[in-house]
């Protein structure tokens, strides 16, 4: 082994992942995971003969929006394709997928402040069914999953490290999740991320590139990272045993074997498969509308990156708590929503992070099914701010509105809990109080201050807790001068 060697890793990805349009791409049959096998099927995702697809409604916008989403361009003119190639589960003989005309192109995602990793372009295509293979066994297969729409990015080499790689495929779940165009469940297969991994190594003034490897289906995070980390190794140990064994154009396709912890070579070829590709004779070639874009740019909105930067700046909100209200699109709106009515939106926040998403979890629903309104909770935290009632009064009628849904304002109405700012009624009792303690008032006249606090306390219990503390304070240190 030279000492003189440095080495490069060069990286890039295609993910497939599901969208979450009602039905199939080209079909009426449900878009959904799982279930019986075989019971969402016709004749079109069956792909009997004669049979003729129709493009699902909102199936390109959800694509478009995927795009925006990760910083494409969207084509104007678009069209879909047919790739041929056999397989048992592909029943047709071919996949209709896009090929020189994508639905979105050119766009990137920001994976840290100073790294950007190039998207290459965007296409719709539809998944193929499932092959079950019981041990020893028969094989049949599942094809529910035949014909569900599906996005293909696929990024340019960008990625130096198994873990940018590894970040890449987290950043693009987080976003496509946002959005809700997927859900991007890596072990449901959701998302699936094939890494196309090769090395640039410089050796005594000489470059030398190894054979790329093309490692499918990786269905974790963990296995994204870790079958890279592997692939370097062999590929650095292979280009020591024999340099010379491969021509241009030499390429593997390896699977990731998890519990040995290695790559498996699955095939390998020595020039580009030929798919005769050709246009989809049965569905037109179509324009993408100005407004299906703009409608989708509506969709996307502010990216969670940016929306969390804003709202760290805005709210005075820490990393964690930023991070945290962004998780949804939903509950980052909702949240919104009651700050900007809110004369706190730190406690409207606050509220969110400690009280409403432990009720989430607990009920495991999402913020919309929390029973009341945005509003409702900018009242809520109004009540307090306005001295009406105390923060843990507040807890009371919290959990009053969990379990009735009514609004915090007719609770405390109803309940009386409201704190008295009536300022007649506070001066009275503060003077009684005065009349009543000669004893203290003259040692506070002597000098000892914090007798003050202790004639607060009996303004407050004089009155059953229900005086505005601020407004009684303000009357009591106005008596006293
Ligand atoms: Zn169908
Ligand atoms: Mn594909």
């Amino acid at each position: 082994m030279s000492s003189k060697r440095n080495f490069e890793v060069i990286i890039g990805c295609e993910i497939h992942c599901q969208l979450l349009t009602n039905t199939k791409a080209f079909c009426a049959c449900e878009n959904r995971y799982g279930g019986m096998p075989n019971t969402r099927v016709c004749p079109v995702c069956l792909g009997l003969p004669g049979a003729m697809p129709r493009v699902s409604s909102g199936y390109v916008q959800m694509g478009a929006v995927a795009g925006i989403a990760l910083n494409c361009k969207i084509a104007k003119f678009t069209k879909f394709d047919r790739k041929h190639y056999f397989y048992p589960d592909l029943v047709k003989g071919y996949q209709v997928t896009q090929y020189d005309l994508p639905l979105c192109y050119d766009g990137f995602v920001d994976i840290s402040p100073d790294r950007r990793i190039r998207i290459e372009r965007i296409h719709l295509e539809e998944d193929v069914g499932k092959s079950l293979h019981l041990e020893g066994k028969n094989s049949y297969i599942d094809f529910n999953r035949s014909g569900t729409p599906l996005i293909e990015i696929v990024t340019k080499p960008d990625m130096r490290t198994p873990e940018e790689a590894t970040l890449f495929m987290q950043t693009v779940q987080e976003i496509l999740r946002y959005v809700e165009v997927t859900a991007g469940n890596l072990e449901e297969g959701n998302m699936r991320c094939d890494a196309n991994i090769n090395l640039k190594i410089f050796e005594d003034g000489k470059e030398f590139r190894t054979p790329i490897s093309e490692i499918k289906n990786l269905n974790s995070f963990k296995s994204i990272r870790d079958a890279c980390s592997y692939e370097i190794e062999r590929q650095l140990k292979e280009f020591d045993e024999d340099r010379q064994l491969f021509e241009e154009g030499y390429k593997r396709t390896l699977g990731w074997d998890e519990a040995e912890g290695k790559t498996v070579l699955q095939r390998t070829k020595n020039s580009i498969v030929d798919y005769r590709f050709v246009v989809e004779p049965d569905i037109k070639p179509f324009s993408v509308s100005d407004q299906l874009i703009e409608e989708a740019t509506k969709r996307v909105g502010e990216l969670p990156e940016a929306k969390r930067s804003r709202l760290k700046k805005q709210f005075a909100l820490t990393d964690f708590d930023a991070q945290t209200l962004t998780s949804s699109k939903r509950l980052v709106e909702w949240f919104e929503e009651a700050a900007a009515k809110s004369k706190s939106p730190k406690k409207v926040a606050n509220w969110i992070l400690a009280e409403i998403l432990a009720v989430l979890n607990e009920r495991n629903i999402t913020i919309d099914k929390i029973g009341f309104s945005p509003k409702d909770l900018s009242d809520l935290v109004n009540l307090i701010e306005d001295g009406v009632i105390t923060s843990k009064q507040a807890k009371d009628v919290f959990g009053e509105m969990l379990s009735t849904s009514k609004n915090p304002v007719k609770i405390v109405e109803e309940k009386n809990l409201a704190a008295t700012s009536n300022t007649d009624e506070i001066r009275k009792i503060v003077i009684e109080v005065i009349e009543e303690n000669p004893g203290p008032i003259s040692e506070l006249k002597a000098g000892k201050t914090n007798v003050q606090g202790w004639l607060m306390g009996q303004v407050m219990k004089k009155s059953g807790g229900k005086a505005n503390p601020s407004i009684a304070a303000k009357i009591l240190s106005e008596c006293l001068k």
